[in-house]
């Protein structure tokens, strides 16, 4: 696969480069040069999942990567279940939230740590990557215990709840996490910066692991590919209206390629909270970045999306319009009611899949239906939950044994000069 930088297109780059370089120069995202064609989508659809991805994979990678290999690291990356829930007579949820750390972020998280590690030479490297929640988790237990990967986590503090914290801050060994005093855009600036310095880039060897990393999208691909079939064995032939809780917009970057490959989708639905950009400016055309807000559905928290410029590149590739994505913004007492009528529907979700839940039911035609992407367990916000929805979630077992452990994160104010001296003395 070959891509390119948006911001410099001369600079083009296989995947392995991607994978290692997160980034390109001037802090430009790396993009596929061309997207693959599926040839027969209705053979594709009937495989079972993993043999499905295994070939998506394999479409992508063909010409770096052999295939017994790339069917390894899917068969070792995807190990879960992703169940579709029907929720009413028009609305199901695509469940991604059944991996090891609750959230769909495990599925980008655990492929990723699968490329790298293969891809890795005999020198150590480190992962460098920002979090609003869930990523620093599912990337910190997809690496952990690796012998040749070093994961620096930074997250806002104060910012997420405690069991998302406590999920990726009581590891330890080659997982080192930085509270940072301010909010998530501005963890990802000091990321950014990190890799713009030749001498942090080069000393420490480092790589991205936020949703950024080309090798994310693209497991995130395949299970796009599985709910359109889950989808279509209880509406046949028909293609639905996916909505996707939104913030840095990686999970629809990778629903639109998807759909560029082939895949029978109506349209996507962004669903954002009061974070609500891309929704405006699909609105208005008029991009303007506010202050970002500090909402239930935290990992949303995103006023200037990293992966907005793949969904410009592709739309204008394509030629796609309106008609291919729109927008929904719901305020905090949306989510609330969101997350209460769900219930009363018999379905317990979170803030974040039940604004994708309800952002769904407010863009579908009557003669349409769709599919809204669960990206976390209930659970992992049960704060929020218990709260609203007045019940007493059990903890899974994965956040019962972190919950009694200590945080081991080291406190930082947002300054690259005081990263950089930390990165140095730790792993320099
Ligand atoms: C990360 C995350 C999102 C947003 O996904 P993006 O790919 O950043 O748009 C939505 N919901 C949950 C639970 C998340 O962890």
């Amino acid at each position: 696969m070959q891509l390119y930088n948006l911001k410099h297109p001369s600079q083009k780059v296989s995947f392995t480069e991607a994978v290692k370089l997160g980034l390109g120069h001037d802090r430009g995202l790396f993009f596929p040069s061309e997207v693959p064609e599926v040839e027969d989508i209705a053979a594709l659809l009937k495989l079972p999942f993993i043999k499905r991805s295994q070939e998506i994979v394999h479409l992508w990678l063909k010409d770096e990567i052999a295939h017994a290999d790339s069917d390894m690291l899917v068969a070792k990356a995807f190990n879960f279940e992703l169940p579709l829930n029907k929720v009413d007579d028009s609305r199901w949820c695509l469940e991604l939230f059944h991996g090891p750390t609750l959230a769909f972020k495990d599925f980008g998280a655990r492929f990723m740590a699968q490329c790298v590690n293969y891809l890795a030479g005999t020198e150590p490297l480190t992962i460098l990557t920002a979090t609003s929640g869930d990523t620093g988790a599912a990337v910190a237990d997809a690496f952990y215990g690796l012998d040749k990967v070093q994961v620096v986590v930074l997250y806002p503090e104060g910012k997420i709840s405690v069991l998302q914290e406590k999920m990726f801050t009581t590891l330890g060994g080659n997982i080192h996490t930085l509270a940072i005093a301010g909010d998530f855009d501005a963890c990802q600036d000091l990321v950014k910066q990190a890799f713009e310095d030749a001498d942090t880039r080069h000393g420490l060897r480092l790589n991205s692991a936020n949703s950024i990393n080309i090798s994310r999208l693209l497991a995130q691909i395949c299970y796009y590919f599985e709910a359109v079939a889950q989808f279509q064995a209880a509406n046949p032939g028909m293609a639905p209206v996916i909505s996707v809780p939104s913030g840095n917009f990686g999970n629809l970057t990778a629903g639109l390629l998807a759909k560029a490959m082939g895949l029978p989708v109506k349209r996507f639905v962004a669903a954002t909270n009061s974070n609500d950009t891309v929704p405006r400016f699909l609105a208005s055309g008029q991009w303007q970045v506010n202050q970002t807000q500090a909402t239930m559905s935290n990992a949303m928290d995103v006023s200037d999306p990293s992966n907005w410029p793949r969904v410009v590149a592709l739309s204008e590739r394509m030629g796609w319009g309106d008609e291919t994505l729109g927008g929904v913004a719901l305020s905090e007492t949306d989510t609330q009611d969101a997350m209460k009528q769900l219930l009363a529907l018999g379905y317990q979700s979170e803030p974040h899949g039940a604004i994708a839940g309800t952002a769904l039911a407010q863009s579908l035609a009557a003669d349409e239906k769709g599919l809204f992407l669960g990206t976390a367990h209930p659970a992992k916000f049960k704060d929020v939950v218990d709260r609203e929805l007045q019940v007493e979630l059990p903890l899974p077992q994965a956040l019962a044994v972190v919950a009694g452990k200590p945080v081991l994160s080291v406190r930082l104010q947002a300054d690259f000069a005081l990263l950089k001296e930390f990165l140095f003395a730790k792993l320099g």
